[in-house]
Parts: structure tokens; C-alpha cells; sequence
């Protein structure tokens, strides 16, 4: 027989496999909802089910929502002829804490890298274009990652978007090389954006 009750171990065993939860993370964490109040273990429970069964990605531009738009694409306010493309979520989310930009975006879910086997069919780069055709953008900045998946992205989005007539721009360097857009302080992600060029 163990010396852990099988409940405890198994949530051990859940919580050791999220990022940066080591096994006595996962045990300290454990016994701290042993002790908690039975209705707060509950509406942890309750907030993970309801994260997976309400959560999913706006139809226009991949965000996270509940509805079939996501709150910046349902903002009449935002200008929807400028399109930040970025990587990942995490990426519009610090970009938004800005509140330096007002268009919108379109999240790829991901940047180019054949050593990953992450080619063009596997970001979405095809909806982007269909955005596109549909009319109405006259610019796109290129947000994607100051590292060098980030800078592959950006090169092959600008030869894929050449002849649509849109202007193309890239955020400005200064963003720390290699680094991530969504560990980028709020300043230096507001003055990247501010910055940005027109390349091709
Ligand atoms: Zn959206």
C-alpha cells in the first residue's frame, strides 16, 4: 500500500503535469486544497470545466471567446483596416495591456519552423489571406517574434502578401533579439508598434 491516499496522488499526478509544476509544487499545492474550504475546491473544479466547455477561438481572428467574435472583434470602435498578425494569444494579450493599438488582429497559432515540421499549412496563414480578399484592410503589421522562427514568418508573410496590395509593416527592433513579444515590458511593446516600417 501507498502511504498517499489514491485522490491525493492522483491530483498530484494531474498537477505535475502543468508547466512549471514540479512534483513538490504539485504536492504543496495538493495539500493546500486538502485544507481549503470544500466549496472553493469545488469552484476550482467548476472553473476548469467551464474553461474548456465555453472557451473556444473567435471565427475572424482566432482569439479566445465565448461568443462566435471575440470581444476585440465585437468592439465597433476598433479600426478593422489595420491587422496586427502575432503568433500566439499570449502575443494580443500583451499587445491589448498596451492600449496603444486600436485595429485588430489575427492570431497564426504558431510561427514557421521546418525543424518542428511547422510549415504554412500548419499557421493560419490561408484565413489570413481570405481576410484579405474580403477586403477592407489597408495595412498589416507584422508582430510576430523578434527571434528567428519570428523573422522567418515575417519574411514569408511578406512574400505571400505582396500582390494583394495592402501595405506591409514589421514592428520595429528594440525588442530584445530572441525574445518573446508576451515577456516584452508594456513600454517597449508600445514603442515597437509605434515604430513599425513598411518593408517588401
Ligand atoms: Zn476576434
Amino acid at each position: 500500500m501507498s502511504a498517499m491516499p489514491a485522490a491525493l496522488a492522483a491530483l498530484i499526478e494531474h498537477l505535475v503535469r502543468l508547466p512549471g509544476i514540479g512534483p513538490k509544487t504539485a504536492q504543496r499545492l495538493a495539500f493546500h486544497l486538502l485544507k481549503a474550504p470544500r466549496e472553493e475546491a469545488a469552484a476550482l473544479a467548476e472553473a476548469l470545466v467551464a474553461l474548456k466547455d465555453r472557451t473556444r477561438l473567435c471565427r475572424r481572428c482566432f482569439n479566445l471567446c465565448e461568443a462566435e467574435l471575440c470581444g476585440v472583434c465585437q468592439d465597433a470602435r476598433r479600426d478593422g483596416s489595420i491587422l496586427c498578425v502575432v503568433e500566439e494569444i499570449n502575443d494580443l494579450l500583451a499587445i491589448e495591456k498596451t492600449r496603444e493599438f486600436r485595429g485588430l488582429y489575427h492570431v497564426l497559432g504558431g510561427s514557421l519552423s521546418p525543424l518542428d515540421g511547422r510549415g504554412p499549412e500548419q499557421i493560419r496563414i490561408r484565413e489570413l489571406q481570405a481576410r484579405l480578399e474580403s477586403g477592407g484592410v489597408r495595412e498589416v503589421i507584422l508582430a510576430t517574434n523578434p527571434n528567428v522562427e519570428g523573422e522567418a514568418t515575417a519574411l514569408y508573410l511578406l512574400r505571400v502578401l505582396k500582390p494583394s496590395a495592402v501595405k506591409v509593416t514589421r514592428i520595429a527592433r528594440g525588442l530584445p533579439m530572441g525574445g518573446d513579444l508576451e515577456y516584452a515590458d508594456e513600454a517597449t511593446l508600445a514603442r515597437a508598434l509605434e515604430g513599425r516600417r513598411e518593408i517588401g
